[in-house]
């Protein structure tokens, strides 16, 4: 492993045991479940989106994987102050990193970087983007209701 891959390693794993965010937001008003029956991973996010459409606070409930919980802290810490169109945007972006398919490999994506080496792991793909979709799901759903993301895909 070079010590890049190492050093992402050691940002997975701390935000796996401290998750930034983590807890629940009784005054949501956006909020999804999200599932990934694949690895047992699990995720529940929920967001305050004011009128101008900036998501002003956002926090995850849920278990899983290191990748997938470390994920999830890691995408509430980069939305958080966005606007839904930015978070949206990030989110495109950070699919196609863990496809191995960023041009620019996240170097311009702050610390998301991290998941950098998770395309080599095809079954990873999935635990590292629960967060994503279940954060899309949140802001499509447009009221409280919590709805389930189907299965995730890898495409
Ligand atoms: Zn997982």
């Amino acid at each position: 492993m070079s010590d890049l891959q190492e050093l992402y390693q050691s940002v997975i794993l701390d935000h796996n045991r401290k998750p930034r965010n983590f807890g629940e937001l009784p005054s949501a008003s956006h909020q999804a479940d999200g599932r990934n029956p694949l690895c047992g991973d699990e995720v529940h996010v929920a967001l305050i989106v004011d009128e101008a459409d900036t998501i002003v606070d956002v926090k995850f409930t849920g278990h899983g994987c290191a990748i997938s919980k470390a994920s999830a802290s890691l995408m509430t810490a980069a939305v958080k102050g966005k606007s839904r169109s930015e978070a949206e945007e990030l989110f495109s972006r950070f699919h196609a990193l863990v496809l191995g398919q960023d041009p620019d490999e996240g170097k311009s994506l702050g610390q998301l970087v991290v998941f950098s080496g998770v395309s080599r792991f095809p079954v990873r793909v999935k635990c590292a983007s629960l967060a994503w979709h279940t954060l899309k799901a949140a802001l499509e759903s447009g009221a409280t209701d919590v709805v389930a993301v189907p299965a995730v895909s890898t495409e």
